[in-house]
């Protein structure tokens, strides 16, 4: 890298100390590459000017040129705001300003001529302006200049500390005022050729000084195909280096465990998406390579049951399955029905987490090391040192979210060759995000749920509706059907939201009295025995309505279950939202989910319950969360940290720039891969590079 770039921006003409330490701790910005990093997030055109006559409202930001006729102070501290007339004379508008305003009395004065940039809004019947950007119009020219003016994020509280994107502009261009020479290129020059790109230094002179549309365009593309073609570089490089360094454990035989199985305990035909997948499966494992695959299907589509084949195939060639999970309820059941499923089958199954009795842990122990122990499901439990395998030869790991990668290597260790790796998701991930993310792993889709299920209606109620809900669930419960009631709980306000369950525990108590009714309260807060004790009063049947917060989420099955009320929904996401949902419509009867909101819905809100009462798609649903919130809100991958940063590329808007970069990234590697060639030498070394400011992959199963 360049010296000149890579110098501490404290020595950078105008920033100094303390505004770079502001820097370095609002937008990670060191040194003056990191500036030329910074992208703007958009862009005004800034070559025409409009007078105030024309003025629309439904206009974005637009310039006017003119001056302020008057300046006044109003309100009292801390309600201060400054307001003020501008005019030039086809019209005048008022301009508001409720921060900063030392600044804008010292600074904005009356009489001269100012060129301002805002954004017009009505007030009062009036145009006005809340904090435009003011330049006196004489000084208006000067250093770099574009006709697109690049706008750059900031933070509060860089702006509490008059570091706007102005500011943030006008040091952009210092640094590359005085730059000398070219920025070094980090692709290789076929690659440039090939996909017509930009020189790096011509696309980031661009990017900050566009000086066309159409020079800024190139740019973007040069610079959006870099950042998803490294991303997809460094995970097809690590998937060749698992294949070809690291052999597989190999799996000769299906074998007669799931033989049998399938001849005498198929409780049902499996669906042709279950079928396939199983086959997928048994490739992989026959092939002696480490098989590294995640299986996505929505909710109820039977993952569990191909879970269970696969573990039965590991028992056969004399190897040890671990089945992860990440609650105990779900542990629990997963080993309850899989008890179930394998009656009569000489397969030992053990259950371990975090409330397993120390004599039974030993008696586990001992079991899992001398290799009588076919089967350990559980939660982190698993994870523990003390647990030690004979020959554990699977690890599946059942709504991959809730683990990261670090987790999954833990188990990896607890063998001499890594064993093989079936990551089970609800949670559908668009392709283009699957793509991205999950480019090492290879991926299994069940589109296809059992027969005979009915649709879930879903229906959006605002609270005034109430009475009728509660109607509605005593004519489900009359017919002998269950009922859920899920609270929002979120970890900041853990408290408030106990206290909203707790609440509407007391109302359903009230409108559901015993001992006609049982109610069963689960929440995250209580104790593992309190927790199960609740789960499994519902289970049975004897409680008929479960109160509870997002804790049943995750893979519990009820099937005589049949409505979801979902409390507050405007506060959940899509994609969770659909989970919730997916815990109902598991039996033969109709099921219903109910979405219960206030009156106040953001208009993103609205769109969320229409989708859900329209769609009962997982995929499709996912593809929209995605679209309306963006890949770093997206559910299940802020805990999984698909949440990473990317700095200009959109998962969803250049999903075509993706397969491209990829495409181009599968051809460099097919041709090198170990990346040693002359030309691709650089590509090695970004790589690494692009690793020292890591996306957060450290909890990505
Ligand atoms: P998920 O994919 O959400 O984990 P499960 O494995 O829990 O789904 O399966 C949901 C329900 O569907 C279970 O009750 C299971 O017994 C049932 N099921 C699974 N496969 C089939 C099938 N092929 N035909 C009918 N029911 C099935
Ligand atoms: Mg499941």
């Amino acid at each position: 890298m360049n010296q000149y770039l890579q110098q501490d921006i404290k020595f950078l003409g105008g920033v100094g100390p303390k505004r770079a330490e502001l820097l370095n701790k609002e937008l990670q910005i060191y040194t003056y590459a990191d500036l030329l990093n910074h992208y703007p997030y958009k862009y005004v055109d800034r070559s025409r000017i409009y007078s105030i006559r024309e003025i629309d409202t439904t206009l974005a930001y637009i310039q006017l040129r003119g001056k302020i006729t008057s300046l006044i102070k109003e309100g009292q501290p801390p309600k201060e705001r400054i307001t003020a007339n501008f005019s030039d004379g086809t019209g005048s508008v008022k301009l508001v300003f409720f921060q900063g305003l030392k600044f804008v009395e010292t600074n904005v004065k009356i009489g001269i001529e100012y060129i301002l940039l805002g954004k017009p809004a009505v007030f009062n019947g009036q145009i006005s302006f809340v904090h435009p950007e003011l330049d006196e119009a004489n000084k208006y020219d000067g250093g770099i200049t574009s006709l697109l003016q690049p706008f750059y994020n900031t933070t509060e509280k860089l702006k509490r500390n008059y570091i706007i994107s102005k500011s943030l502009q006008k040091t952009i261009a210092l640094v590359w005022q005085n730059f000398q020479g070219n920025i070094p290129e980090t692709l290789p020059e076929t690659i440039l050729q090939k996909a017509n790109l930009l020189p790096l230094h011509n696309a980031l002179f661009n990017i900050h000084f566009p000086q066309s549309h159409e020079n800024l365009k190139k740019a973007q593309y040069r610079l959006k195909f870099e950042e998803l073609f490294f991303i997809q570089l460094d995970l097809l490089y690590q998937k060749n280096v698992r294949l070809s360094h690291i052999d597989g454990l190999l799996f000769q035989t299906s074998g007669e465990y799931l033989n049998t199985f399938y001849k005498q305990n198929l409780p049902f035909p499996l669906t042709e998406a279950q079928k396939r997948v199983v086959k997928e499966i048994r490739k992989d494992l026959g092939s002696g390579k480490q098989m590294n695959r995640l299986l996505q299907g929505d909710v109820g589509s039977g993952k569990t049951l191909v879970a269970l084949m696969t573990m039965l195939m590991a028992a056969a060639n004399g190897y040890q399955s671990a089945m992860m999970v990440p609650t105990e309820i779900l542990a629990q059941q997963h080993f309850k029905s899989i008890q179930k499923l394998l009656l009569g089958i000489d397969i030992n199954i053990g259950l371990l987490t975090g409330s397993t009795t120390k004599v039974a842990r030993t008696k586990l122990r001992e079991q899992l090391t001398d290799g009588s122990l076919h089967i350990l499901i559980g939660t982190h439990a698993l994870l523990e040192d003390v647990v030690q395998f004979k020959n554990l030869g699977l690890v599946v790991i059942d709504e991959q979210h809730r683990f990261g990668v670090a987790q999954r290597a833990k188990l990896w260790q607890k063998n001499s060759q890594p064993p093989h790796i079936l990551v089970m998701t609800a949670t559908p991930i668009p392709r283009t995000l699957a793509m991205t993310v999950y480019s090492d792993l290879d991926v299994s889709v069940i589109d296809e749920l059992p027969p005979g299920r009915k649709p879930i209606q879903t229906i959006h109620y605002f609270d005034s509706k109430r009475l009728m809900m509660f109607g509605f669930l005593k004519k489900q419960l009359e017919l002998g059907r269950q009922v859920y009631v899920v609270y929002p709980l979120i970890t900041e306000s853990e408290n408030l939201d106990l206290k909203f369950l707790e609440d509407g525990v007391e109302a359903f108590a009230r409108e559901f009295p015993v001992p006609k009714y049982q109610i069963s309260v689960v929440h995250g807060k209580q104790k593992n025995a309190d927790k199960a004790f609740s789960m499994q009063q519902f289970v049975s049947g004897k409680a008929q309505i479960m109160i509870a917060t997002t804790v049943i989420e995750v893979g519990v099955d009820v099937p005589n279950a049949s409505v979801m009320v979902i409390e507050s929904a405007e506060r959940f996401g899509l994609s969770q939202l659909h989970q919730l949902r997916g815990r109902v419509g598991r039996g033969v009867e109709q099921s219903y989910c109910i979405l219960m909101t206030s009156y106040k819905l953001s208009n993103e809100g609205r769109k969320r319950l229409e989708a859900m009462v329209n769609s009962n798609d997982g995929f499709e649903l996912a593809e929209l969360d995605l679209k309306l919130r963006g890949p770093g809100d997206l559910d299940g991958t802020q805990q999984s940290g698909l949440a990473f940063d990317l700095k200009i590329a959109n998962i969803v808007k250049d999903g075509q720039i993706l397969q491209y970069a990829r495409d181009i990234a599968m051809e460099v590697l097919t041709s090198d891969p170990t990346l040693s060639s002359e030309s691709n030498k650089m590509l090695k070394i970004n790589l690494q590079r692009t690793k020292e400011h890591p996306v957060n992959w450290s909890v990505i199963s």
